[in-house]
């Protein structure tokens, strides 16, 4: 039985370890410190890197069945664990346990599907006779580095294809979310050999210690654009390769023959769906003119349906803002909508006395330079903004430095196609908010980030290509 209360520890070199020192980790549901976390030394990270290292040997010559298998029996365990890790990933992250327990459940099952892909090798004759094979072979040690939205999903986005490909794995969640990750280890501990996969938590100086040591060969970051940048400076010393998936600021454009109820409580749970804390949350909502107004006015109505709380209540859809610092960011950015005289509309609901809440909030048809629109506000704020035509969205949607993700919604598919077409955007989504998919390639243009993660082109960013000609 996983004990969730107490007992936090790394997994290094097949152990699980505690620190000398540690640090808090606070429930934003409560605001109060609830468990803390080791605080990894230089050199216990030292000598995770040092263990993965030692593991790469064989873990790359273990058969790649074997080693899908591993995978798939991580999955089950995790399974069996459902319960008791989503409550921990409610107290640490703030999501509600049904959202928690779907993260789990989505982790479970990006590990299986992930086992499933297989990278087809080439042989090919030339005409002079000579025999060309091109490989796909490992890097070796992968830095895994992820955020506070979803510390455990998008740790597993990098742990199954790293795995499966024959690397092994260094894995640093957020200081702000490091326990289901750790709990996650101590699962782990049990299904693959000393070494291949390590789990060390710290603070902020355990990133940069990470992405500048010589022994690592390919850094998985998935986080702010800000740091993406300073993760690839880091990275250039060695020249690690890196895949970096960054913040986004995701246009949704409402055309003006959209079906207004549905697309409202879609689009509602587009944008607000984890507190907004969504690499590919709705971040800036286009409606035609013609809808506006009902359109708006559906989302608030919705937004008074749910009130924010405590995700450990089992009935709360919406939790809070995951720390103080992202909480301030928000009521900066709303405070300083409405002191710019824009019109800002709260959903009027009643929040609990402590923790980060803040209610589903729209800015209703702010400037296009206004700072809720420019910036990622990654919180439940949302601008809501008219637009006339199409050539118009299509340039105000792709004016800006971001290019994640993005949807358009309306009942003549065709022509949202072609919309979304025009997008600058890795991924388009028709009548949907964001869908994401083991098998299904996702990547940010701009900078939204650099490389794909999932399906086989994000499974050969953990390889080398090698050909041997003979
Ligand atoms: P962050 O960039 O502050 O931190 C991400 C991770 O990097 C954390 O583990 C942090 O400890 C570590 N880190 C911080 N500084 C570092 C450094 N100099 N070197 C190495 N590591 C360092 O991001 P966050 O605030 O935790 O997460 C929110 C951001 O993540 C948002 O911008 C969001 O859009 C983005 N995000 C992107 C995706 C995606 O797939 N594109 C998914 C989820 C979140």
């Amino acid at each position: 039985m996983l004990n969730i209360d107490t007992d936090f520890r790394m997994l290094i070199d097949g152990e699980l370890v505690g620190a000398v020192e540690s640090f808090a980790v606070v429930n934003p549901a409560t605001e109060e410190e609830f468990a803390r976390a080791p605080n990894c030394s230089p050199e216990q990270m030292n000598r995770a890197i040092g263990a993965a290292r030692r593991a790469y040997p064989d873990w790359r010559s273990t058969p790649l069945e074997e080693r899908a298998a591993r995978l798939i029996s991580i999955a089950d365990r995790i399974m069996e664990h459902r319960d008791t890790l989503a409550m921990l990933l409610t107290r640490e992250q703030g999501k509600p346990l049904a959202d928690a327990k779907a993260e789990i459940s989505r982790s479970a099952d990006w590990l299986v599907r992930t086992a499933q892909l297989r990278i087809p090798d080439k042989s090919e004759t030339q005409q002079s006779g000579r025999t060309v094979d091109i490989r796909h072979v490992p890097l070796g040690v992968v830095a895994a580095i992820s955020p506070w939205n979803f510390p455990v999903m998008l740790s597993i986005w990098k742990l199954a294809p790293a795995l499966l490909s024959g690397n092994v794995l260094v894995a640093k969640p957020s200081p702000f979310t490091p326990l289901t990750l750790l709990k996650v280890g101590e699962i782990i501990a049990e299904l693959v050999p000393s070494g291949v996969v390590n789990i060390i938590s710290g603070d902020d100086r355990l990133g940069p210690w990470l992405t500048a040591h010589p022994q690592v060969d390919k850094i998985a970051f998935t986080g702010s654009t800000r740091t993406g940048k300073a993760v690839m400076g880091s990275a250039a010393g060695t020249l690690k390769r890196v895949t970096l998936e960054l913040g986004g600021n995701d246009p949704a454009i409402v055309m003006p023959d959209a079906d207004i109820d549905a697309v409202a409580e879609k689009l509602f749970w587009s944008a607000f769906r984890n507190a907004g804390q969504v690499c590919v949350a709705s971040k800036r909502i286009y409606i035609h003119d013609s809808i506006y107004d009902r359109l708006r006015d559906g989302m608030l109505q919705i937004a008074t349906l749910y009130p924010p709380g405590n995700g450990e209540n089992g009935v709360s859809r919406l939790g809070p803002v995951q720390n103080r610092g992202q909480y301030e960011r928000v009521r900066s950015l709303i405070a300083e909508a409405k002191d710019n005289g824009q019109v800002v509309r709260a959903a009027p609901v009643q929040l609990p006395e402590k923790g980060y809440f803040i209610a589903p909030t729209f800015v209703d048809d702010p400037p296009d330079t206004a700072r809720v629109v420019v910036e990622e506000q990654f919180g439940p704020v949302v601008p809501l903004m008219r637009y006339h035509t199409v050539d118009e969205v299509v340039r105000r949607a792709n004016d800006s430095d971001a290019g994640l993700g993005a949807s358009v919604w309306g009942q003549d598919v065709d022509a949202a196609a072609a919309l979304a077409g025009r997008l600058d955007a890795g991924s388009v989504w028709i009548n949907s908010g964001s869908m994401l998919d083991p098998h299904i390639p996702f990547a940010g243009h701009k900078q939204s980030g650099i490389g794909v993660e999932h399906g086989l082109d994000g499974l050969m960013e953990y390889c080398n290509v090698q050909v041997i000609m003979r």
